[in-house]
């Protein structure tokens, strides 16, 4: 098996699942409990919680572990209810704009072909009434990172304003850093944002664990009541060994950055390579612009993504399109077309993401077997060309796909 979805899943490191073990078993107690074990528990708890808030120059106390991206993006969006209105990047994951809802908000435009933020858009839609701003630090489907140093200082400077006109509305900086960990250097006060997603899942970490940063002028509603943990604002007993796993999976990436940078960087070279010799030229999306290493979003325009997919599956090389969830479901791409790619572009797209899994040897090996799967595709569309032609949305593989989600 060859595996270039990273951006969707990643498997967890034996680190972590050695570490987590025993927080299922012997050390199994309730942190909340009075007696010594549960002490002892707790404490370690908030060891984890020390190792993940450090990665990004943060204290524990600065942080609410939640059970993924999606629960601390919605209560990162919790700061703005009641108050003024969101302003979120027309291409955030679908946790972001699903949650957005009725409350009042606006997207803002990214620039066609790269999908970074449009600065003009953002200074103009800035207004007075904007409490929250979201824009994540790497996209899902194209990788491209933002400029977030950029955005929060615009944003600063409109906290000044607000302050000379006496406008007491308070304007946050929301970022969701899901797929950045591991490859860019995360600080806080570096990136200049009030509110921090973080996503176990991606990064060899366990599922289902994420955490949200908050700076010390937040002030979050909790999602739901109960005991009162995390300081009362995600009650519920700890995910101990949610906590633990992704701490150490964290630690595993500390001091690497520059190094896995490197790596990542050489195989999707390789991987891209590879591609360019198929018959259809490929177009490598958002190339411009700063783009995480290990993201490889392309597209064979004219040729199914899906079929590439089931073609490539039978080999056991799998990865997603960049149309993904969307296609499933008739619709093309939200971030494809924000972007400005053809139905045509959008239909032949790929989403390649590399990582733990991939060696030079097994990237070169897809970069082939995809390659191949383009061109049997081309020719056998060139020899039923042009009666039986069919618009690639109705050229899927027998089996119709299930309805995914967005990953
Ligand atoms: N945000 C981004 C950018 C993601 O890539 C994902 C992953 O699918 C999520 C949020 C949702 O994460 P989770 O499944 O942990 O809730």
């Amino acid at each position: 098996m060859i595996y270039l979805d990273h951006a969707a899943a990643t498997p967890l490191s034996q680190h972590a699942l050695q570490a987590m073990l025993p927080y299922f078993s012997e050390r199994f107690f309730n942190p909340s409990a009075a007696y010594l074990p549960a002490h002892r528990v707790r404490e370690d708890y908030i060891a984890a919680k020390t190792v993940i808030a450090s990665f990004i120059g943060a204290k524990p106390t600065d942080l609410v572990i939640t059970s993924g991206a999606t629960e601390a993006n919605t209560l990162a969006l919790s700061v703005s209810r009641g108050k003024g209105k969101i302003l979120a990047l027309a291409t955030e994951h679908a946790s972001i704009l699903n949650a957005l809802g009725s409350r009042p908000h606006s997207l803002i435009k990214v620039r066609p072909g790269t999908g970074l933020i449009d600065l003009t858009d953002f200074q103009q839609q800035l207004t007075s009434d904007v409490s929250l701003v979201s824009v994540s630090l790497v996209n899902n489907e194209l990788g491209t990172i933002q400029p977030l140093s950029e955005i929060a200082q615009l944003i600063r400077q409109e906290r000044l304003n607000r302050a000379q006109a006496h406008n007491p509305l308070p304007l946050y900086l929301h970022s969701d850093a899901s797929q950045g960990l591991g490859l860019l250097d995360i600080s806080v006060s570096r990136l200049g944002v009030d509110l921090l997603t973080l996503n176990s899942a991606k990064i060899s970490g366990p599922k289902g664990v994420g955490a949200l940063y908050f700076s010390r002028s937040v002030k979050l509603l909790p999602l739901f009541r109960g005991g009162g943990q995390e300081s009362g604002l995600r009650s519920g007993t700890e995910n101990v060994p949610g906590a633990i796993g992704f701490a150490a999976a964290l630690a595993d990436l500390k001091g690497k950055t520059v190094a896995n940078r490197k790596k990542y960087t050489r195989l999707t070279q390789l991987l891209r390579a590879e591609l360019e010799k198929a018959s259809v030229q490929p177009l490598f999306l958002a190339d411009s612009a700063p783009k995480l290493a290990n993201f490889l979003p392309v597209s064979f325009p004219g040729l199914d993504a899906e079929r590439l997919i089931y073609k490539c599956e039978e080999q056991e090389v799998y990865f997603s399109t960049g149309a993904a969830c969307a296609a499933s479901k008739g619709e093309p791409s939200r971030v494809l077309t924000a972007i400005g790619l053809s139905p045509v572009e959008i239909a032949g797209s790929l989403r390649l993401s590399l990582g733990v899994t991939n060696t030079e040897e097994n990237v070169r090996r897809a970069g082939q077997i995809i390659r191949a799967a383009v061109d049997a595709e081309t020719s056998r569309l060139a020899a039923s060309a042009p009666a039986t032609t069919m618009p690639p949305s109705q050229t899927h593989s027998p089996e119709e796909p299930e309805e995914r989600s967005e990953a």
